[in-house]
């Protein structure tokens, strides 16, 4: 079986697959690393940009590791799951340090970096050095799925183990990095989750989904759980001159590393805050349309509050870790997707709408 699924794959690659990816382009082992990262949650068109301008400022891995973190989340500002990128900071730093800022070309070396997990170690040495190793990525996982009629959820070790087994047997021994992106390629634009293209696919002849009609089914979902929700709010603090001030997020938990606006409990009182922070009392309060936002493990719940200063404060507590944003003239740093979207919409003077929720995403006003 093996021998058949890979020709199959390889010849429909040859004509259907995609070639001219940016990270297609001299695929050394940090070009497909840093690809690899980015593509995880994320669609090929959206990184393509974010990639290019990345591998513009930071070509090698010694230039990453030399990079700010500041710098290096501003260039991943809207990709989202910002542990992505601060891992990639980290392990840069442990290449140009344990590595003489030569990338590992092991799976045991690759995969004791932070944030590279076996699929991602199997992929950098299949895509660049041609090497076998199989990978396990979420489209692989579906097409394997789907096509042998794999029961259960991928997340549980049990399947896990049935699909890496399945993966290795049927990765070929030679043109390895050309079967690795065919069955990427597979998954992104034929095996798709919803509404796959059976007809074009090259593996339909012997796919257990297709043959009972299963595909909707497979892969089993992750078991469902409640997402407990978190309610805050977060101040929009604006000086006289159109500047917000944003608070740096600590280095662990979400977010970290980010700017964000100040986060405060639902019922803090906004005046309370600007009183013990800056040393004044606003002279405007205005509730926006709540916005949620959704993490892993919770929701949550955002009342975004302009608090208006009609004078500069002289000073801010925590100076290092605030700063005043000036929408004119954007500082390079890294801001949660959430805080850079309400910051565009409140320095143009537009009203905010929720995602979820807000009836009419209009401006409430309250007194607090
Ligand atoms: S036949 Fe359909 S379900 Fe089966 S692997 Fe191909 S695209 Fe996926």
């Amino acid at each position: 079986m093996s021998v058949g699924f890979a020709e199959r794959l390889l010849a429909w690659f040859a004509r259907c697959g995609r070639h001219d990816l940016p990270w297609q382009d001299q695929p050394t082992p940090y070009r497909v690393w840093v690809s690899e990262i980015m593509l995880q949650q994320t669609q090929v068109t959206t990184v393509i940009p974010y990639f290019e301008r990345f591998m513009t400022r930071f070509p090698d891995v010694s230039g990453l590791a030399d990079a700010h973190i500041d710098e290096v989340l501003h260039l991943w500002s809207g990709l989202g799951y910002y542990a992505r990128a601060r891992n990639l900071h980290k392990a840069a730093r442990i290449v140009r340090e344990a590595h003489s800022g030569r990338m590992p070309e092991t799976m045991d070396e690759l995969m004791s970096l932070p944030g590279i997990g076996r699929s991602t170690a199997g992929a950098i040495l299949a895509l660049s050095l041609d090497e076998r190793q199989p990978i396990l990525d979420g489209n692989v996982k579906r097409v394997l799925c789907r096509h042998a009629g794999i029961e259960g959820w991928p997340g549980r070790s049990a399947t896990a183990t049935s699909l890496w087994q399945l993966a290795d047997r049927l990765t070929p021994e030679k043109r390895c990095a050309a079967y690795t992106q065919a069955i990427m390629d597979l998954g992104a634009t034929v095996c798709r989750r919803s509404r796959p293209l059976c007809q074009q696919c090259p593996v339909a002849e012997d796919c257990i989904a297709r043959r009972e009609d299963r595909q909707a089914e497979l892969p089993a979902p992750r078991p469902r759980r409640e997402r407990p929700s978190r309610a805050v709010v977060m101040l929009i603090v604006r000086d006289p001159r159109g500047r917000m001030l944003l608070q740096r997020r600590p280095a662990t938990g979400v977010w970290a590393g980010l700017w964000i606006f100040p986060e405060l409990p639902a019922q803090a009182a906004a005046s309370g805050w600007c009183r013990e922070n800056l040393g004044l009392l606003p002279t405007r309060i205005e509730d926006l349309a709540q916005v949620s936002h959704g993490f892993t493990h919770f929701t949550l719940q955002i009342t975004p509050r302009i608090v208006q200063l009609d004078s500069e404060p002289a000073a801010i507590m925590e100076a290092g870790t605030m700063l005043w944003y000036n929408p004119e003239a954007p500082a390079r740093i890294g801001i949660a997707a959430v805080v850079e979207r309400l910051l565009t919409q409140v320095a143009a003077g537009k009203s905010i709408s929720g995602e979820q929720d807000g009836p009419d995403g209009q401006l409430r006003i309250t007194g607090h």
